[in-house]
């Protein structure tokens, strides 16, 4: 199959488009697109939920370079050839951009704070565990690091997304933390988020243009996962 072009790598903000039917199975209820703005389940980031042909979206996966539709509903299923309508369930998306450009920038402060790397996380729509290599947690760290996203967020960071050859990318210092060497080398260009002057990983995700964009974080919870490991829980606030 020629695969699906995906949309929200270039355009964030793309609430609706119109595709074509690539392939369908009939028995999933499962629809793939030449191109779609749904996210699929990846990199900590959940699926975006909405509508296409009318039938809700319930879960959406890539699978080699096709992005797969999970259709709800009990309505007939468009066929392959047909031209179909997407929208985006716009206020589960945009508190996921939100949510995840508040955890690039957690990143960021620690980083720069601490040197500490993030080991692993999840996200939903305003909340979120990240977990840092830390041994112990600092004194006073949930109040401190919450005050220095808060202010990094508050700071109207640009947030800017570029494509680099892999060769490029490999050769950026920023870069080498996010572990881009180990990107299968079949990937011959990376895509950079870029929160300017504050961190830059390569990633797949959605992101908002500006970090005031994201409210403020609260700090709910620290704890420890083991040695080496301590978890954060955070929820994404409107700005006061
Ligand atoms: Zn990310």
């Amino acid at each position: 199959m020629p695969g699906t072009d995906l949309l929200y790598l270039r355009d964030a903000y793309l609430r609706s488009f119109e595709a074509t039917v690539l392939a369908i199975e009939g028995e999933g209820r499962r629809v793939a697109l030449e191109r779609s703005a749904f996210y699929p389940t990846g990199g900590g980031q959940p699926h975006d939920t909405g509508s296409i042909a009318h039938l809700p979206v319930v879960d959406v996966r890539k699978e080699g370079g096709e992005v797969w539709h999970t259709l709800g509903g009990d309505g007939p299923l468009p066929a392959v050839g047909d031209e179909v309508f997407g929208e985006l369930d716009w206020d589960r998306r945009h508190a996921l951009m939100r949510t995840h450009t508040a955890l690039h920038v957690l990143c960021g402060v620690i980083w720069n704070q601490w040197g500490v790397p993030v080991t692993g996380g999840n996200m939903e729509p305003l909340s979120a565990r990240m977990d840092f290599e830390f041994d112990p947690l600092p004194e006073g760290f949930g109040t401190k690091v919450e005050e220095q996203v808060n202010a990094e967020l508050a700071a109207a960071r640009p947030i800017a997304v570029s494509f680099l050859p892999r060769g490029a990318a490999l050769a950026d210092a920023d870069l080498i933390r996010t572990k881009v060497n180990l990107i299968p080398e079949s990937v011959t260009e990376i895509r950079v988020v870029d929160i300017v002057g504050l961190d830059k990983q390569a990633d797949g995700g959605t992101h908002v243009h500006s970090t005031d964009e994201v409210g403020r974080i609260a700090v709910l919870k620290t704890e420890s996962k083991g040695k080496g490991n301590k978890r954060i829980r955070l929820q994404v606030e409107d700005a006061r």
